[in-house]
C-alpha cells in the first residue's frame, strides 16, 4: 500500500487554526493516512510540540507556512522558524539552510495569499508546486492551472488539505509509493518527482 501524507495541515498554533495536537492525530488515524506535515503560519512551534509527545507510528514531518513578500511558502522538514516578510528568494534559500524543501502554497489563490508561478521563482530554488490544496477557490479552476504549470515545468508535485480544523484533515493527500519511507525518503520522493496527488470530494 501506498503511503498517503497530508502536506499542508494547520493545528491551534496556527492564529486562525482550531486542531489540538490529539485531534490532528485521531483525524489521521480515522482516515487511514500515514502522516502529515505541520506547516502553522509563522511558528514551528505545534510542529516541535508534536513531535516530543508523538511515539506512535504516524510520519509527522515538521514545517511551516511562510508568509514570504510574494505569497504563501510551505517549508518542510525543518525545525528552525523561518521568519515572515521575506522575498521569495531569501525564504527558499533559509529554508534549503535548514535543510528542508520549499513548496509554493495554493497558487493563485486569490483570498489566501497565493504565490504567482512563473519562470522566475524556479529559478529561486523552489522544490515544489502545492498542485491540489482543498481550499483552493474556485476549486478545479486553480487545481487545473497549478497542475498545468508543474507539468509544464517538469515542477514536484504534492497535495494538502490545508486544514484548520480536524474534520478536512486528509481531504487532499500526497501519494509515496515507497511504503517503507521514513521521513527523509518522503522528502527525497517529492524531491524527485516520484509523487501522486489526490483529493476527497469536498467533506
Ligand atoms: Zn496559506
Ligand atoms: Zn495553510
Amino acid at each position: 500500500m501506498p503511503l498517503k501524507i497530508d502536506m499542508h495541515v494547520h493545528t491551534c498554533y496556527s492564529k486562525d487554526g482550531l486542531t489540538t495536537l490529539t485531534d490532528l492525530i485521531n483525524q489521521l488515524r480515522k482516515r487511514g493516512l500515514n502522516g502529515a506535515a505541520i506547516t502553522d503560519h509563522d511558528t514551528i512551534e505545534g510542529a516541535e510540540k508534536i513531535l516530543k509527545n508523538c511515539d506512535n507510528d504516524l510520519l509527522i514531518i515538521p514545517g511551516i507556512e511562510t508568509s514570504t513578500k510574494h505569497g504563501h511558502l510551505l517549508g518542510i522538514n525543518i525545525t528552525t522558524p523561518i521568519p515572515k516578510g521575506l522575498s521569495i528568494k531569501e525564504a527558499i534559500e533559509r529554508i534549503h539552510d535548514a535543510g528542508g524543501i520549499s513548496i509554493a502554497a495554493h497558487p493563485y489563490a486569490l483570498f489566501k495569499d497565493g504565490v504567482k508561478l512563473n519562470p522566475k521563482i524556479i529559478d529561486s530554488g523552489l522544490d515544489a508546486i502545492e498542485v491540489v490544496n482543498s481550499s483552493f477557490f474556485p476549486f478545479l479552476p486553480l487545481t487545473y492551472l497549478s497542475k498545468k504549470f508543474a507539468v509544464r515545468y517538469r515542477m514536484p508535485q504534492t497535495a494538502g488539505s490545508d486544514s484548520h480544523i480536524p474534520e478536512t484533515i486528509g481531504s487532499a493527500y500526497t501519494i509515496i509509493e515507497n511504503d517503507e519511507a521514513s521521513v527523509d525518503d518522503i522528502i527525497e520522493a517529492i524531491r524527485k518527482g516520484l509523487t501522486q496527488v489526490w483529493f476527497l470530494k469536498m467533506v
